[in-house]
């Protein structure tokens, strides 16, 4: 380490004194950083060892240690999921082929408009699409609780005449019924992505965020059904204004992992209940999850594990598997390797 260097990790506190036992929990990763290792002046050494009980191989070696650190992680989830309601939904044709489903969600424990990216007509939210009283037939296609395809002078949202498609709800409730004919009840291929402005739309290459959110996308455009759950929790969930300060840390040589404890935030301070809760209103309970992140696979099936992943797909970087369009960069390779070496990630670079 250059003396520069030195000077600047010295000046901070290494570990979040924001970090309080009430946020045990809200994400996977956090519950390792309540050991108070300030006193140290091995920063290096005290990072690791925050992060030791994440390392992927001790996971794989042993399933029963893998297990008690699953149940483990699972009580520490929260108990309680957010209120979630889709308040609107739109068929986009995209530029890449296959049709998507936009759908707009509030919720009662954030301002933020949380998104999920459908694939498949048949994926019915069960907020959007639950009869509201005194209510009109085209309230119900302009929100979008329609069934089918729209065409100018269309009257009915609830029944398609071009495919004769008609959708059922129970008087009393309003509840839509569930019958598999109209409403898609399979497991499905599903991505948790959380926002990243930089590389989603600046063409950043300190991530692979983009590219992963593209590929996620044509895996489900060729499967034909597929959710990509879109998290407005930018950086890991410190805000993009905190995360380009982590980027100045980084190009002073701290990894991704350091630079976030070095600006008092948790390594990850994003949480998936928010993914979770909107899984279940678009009735997708059993899922093939797209990730490398085993911690996402617990936080996402939540507490009582009302959403089961079935299957996970891996998310292999494309520059790694030789393919065109993949992100290249020297920030991109430590980016991924701080997530193999610090964060559990089950990634293996071919040789
Ligand atoms: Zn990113």
């Amino acid at each position: 380490m250059t003396e520069e260097q030195d000077d600047i990790f010295e000046s901070m506190p290494i570990i979040s004194p924001t970090v309080s036992n009430n946020d045990v929990g809200t994400t996977p990763h956090n519950h390792n950083l309540n050991h108070n290792h300030s006193h140290s002046h091995d920063h290096g050494t005290n990072i690791e060892d925050i992060n030791h009980s994440d390392s992927s191989s001790s996971i794989t070696s042993n399933s029963e240690i893998q297990n008690l650190k699953i149940e483990e992680k699972r009580r520490l989830l929260p108990d309680i999921l957010p209120k979630v309601q889709c308040i609107a939904r739109a068929r986009i044709p995209t530029t890449q082929g296959p049709e998507i489903f936009l759908h707009l969600y509030s919720n009662d424990m954030d301002k933020k408009e949380h998104l999920a990216i459908v694939f498949g007509e048949d994926i019915r939210s069960r907020s959007l699409y639950k009869f509201r009283k005194d209510e009109t037939q085209s309230d119900r296609m302009i929100r979008g609780a329609y069934v089918g395809k729209l065409y100018p002078g269309r009257k009915n949202a609830d029944f398609d005449k071009s495919t004769n498609m008609k959708l059922e709800f129970d008087k009393e409730s309003g509840d839509l019924i569930i019958d598999s004919k109209t409403t898609w009840c399979n497991p499905t291929l599903v991505r948790i992505h959380s926002e990243c402005y930089t590389g989603e739309t600046a063409w950043s290459a300190r991530c692979d965020c983009g590219e992963q959110f593209d590929e996620a996308g044509r895996l489900m455009g060729l499967q034909g059904h597929g959710c990509i759950v879109y998290l407005r929790q930018e950086g890991r969930g410190i805000g993009l204004g905190e995360k380009l300060k982590a980027y100045n840390l980084q190009d002073l040589g701290a990894d991704t992992v350091q630079a976030n404890l070095l600006l008092r935030h948790p390594a990850d301070k994003r949480s998936f209940g928010m993914a979770t809760a909107i899984l279940l209103d678009l009735g997708l309970l059993e899922i093939k999850l797209l990730t490398n992140n085993p911690d996402k696979i617990i936080a996402v099936e939540g507490k009582n594990r009302l959403i089961k992943v079935t299957e996970r797909v891996p998310m292999v970087p494309l520059a790694w598997k030789g393919e065109e369009g993949g992100v290249k960069s020297t920030e991109v390779e430590g980016y991924l390797r701080t997530k193999v070496e610090k964060m559990g990630h089950l990634l293996s670079k071919p040789i």
